[in-house]
């Protein structure tokens, strides 16, 4: 099977090996097109995103993609927000899951965050009144919006999971987020055996320091879910632990969900979890579900000896013996 692999910038070329790396011992059988982008290739040739990225992924229709360095504040819309808009990929999916022994917040967390994914204030329409005001469009359809809450209610039956909770500012964002929350409680009303919540995100931020365990899948709009997924990941021990998926009707994108981390690239010190586990969730999208299996067991184990934490979990594991340990697990099972 061929997928597209985009390496990044940053950690990102690091961690992309590693996660090709697991995922070929696993013998999931994946042919790996590598392509760049991000802010390296673009040094190099003045394109974020070559052509060639393009074309493969119209071509293999499936990717994972490692993070990318956005240029601030020179026009740049980033790579990640373009290929999801160009793509349409419009469901953001990130499960915050506790993994291994680490010593995080809380225990055995399993969230899963449901962000729409094409519009709000990502839609990039900006306005420049004058020198000293600029404005930021927030835009919200019914039609994302039915499609991004229908798919977090069908995931909870699917997968037996007990809520929904919506989270929205509609107390004064009446109108857009007035609409998110409608929607949310009209197609809660096709699902009555799961447990609807509503909440304000100004409480979600605090409720889930305080007790996260009363919520199991949330929904919502595209920049509170980007804040929220990375309050999440801090609760469970940090952004180098959680995936996500980008998912469209012909079109999926896995990745990370942080960012390159500039701070500790080129340095063999970046955790390849997120990416790995990244890589278990394409492999479930490709139904290789054995192989997926397997790499989050051997993630498990590895996680549950401080010997193997990497310096983001307090550890002094490098990238390569990390993954070398994650590897050696993978083909003992
Ligand atoms: P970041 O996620 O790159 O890093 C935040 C902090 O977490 C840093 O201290 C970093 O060292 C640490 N960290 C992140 N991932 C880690 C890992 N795997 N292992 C160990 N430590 C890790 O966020 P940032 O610094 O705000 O952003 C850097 C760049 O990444 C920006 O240009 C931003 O636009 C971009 N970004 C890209 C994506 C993406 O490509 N999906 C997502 C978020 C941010």
């Amino acid at each position: 099977m061929k997928v597209t692999m985009i390496t990044g910038d940053g950690i990102g070329e690091e961690i992309a090996q590693s996660a090709m790396d697991v995922i070929d011992a696993s013998g999931a059988d994946i042919a790996w097109d590598i392509v760049r982008a991000g802010e390296a290739v673009y040094e190099e040739t003045g394109v974020l995103i070559p052509d060639k990225v393009y074309e493969s992924l119209e071509q293999n229709k499936v990717a994972l993609k490692a993070p990318m360095t956005t240029p601030i504040g020179k026009g740049f819309r980033s790579v990640n927000v373009s290929l999801r808009k160009k793509y349409d990929l419009y469901a953001n999916i990130r499960p915050v899951q506790s993994i291994g022994a680490l010593e995080t917040l809380f225990e055995k967390l399993d969230l899963v965050l449901f962000r729409e994914n094409t519009e709000d204030l990502y839609a990039g329409i900006e306005e420049k009144i004058s020198e000293d005001e600029m404005r930021s469009i927030k835009v919200i359809t019914r039609k994302s919006s039915e499609r991004i809450i229908r798919r977090a209610f069908a995931y909870a039956k699917e997968n037996n999971r007990s809520s929904v909770t919506v989270v929205t500012k509609a107390n004064i964002m009446k109108l857009s987020d007035g609409l998110f929350l409608d929607i949310a409680r009209e197609i809660a009303a096709e699902f009555p055996t799961i447990e609807f919540k509503e909440i304000l995100v100004d409480n979600m931020a605090m409720q889930l320091v305080i007790n996260p365990y009363q919520f199991d899948v949330v929904v919502t709009e595209n920049l509170y879910g980007d804040i929220l997924s990375d309050e999440m990941a801090g609760l469970i021990g940090g952004l180098g632990l959680v995936p996500g998926a980008n998912i469209g009707d012909e079109m999926a994108i896995f990745e990370a969900v942080h960012g390159s981390a500039p701070d500790i690239a080129g340095k063999n010190l970046a955790n390849p979890t997120a990416i790995i586990l990244g890589g278990c969730m394409m492999l479930d999208y490709l139904d290789k579900t054995k192989e997926s299996n397997n790499i989050r067991h051997a993630l498990d184990v590895v996680l549950s000896s401080p010997e193997n934490f990497t310096h983001d979990l307090k550890g002094t594991a490098t990238t390569s013996q990390f993954t070398r340990a994650v590897i050696e697990q993978v083909q003992q099972q």
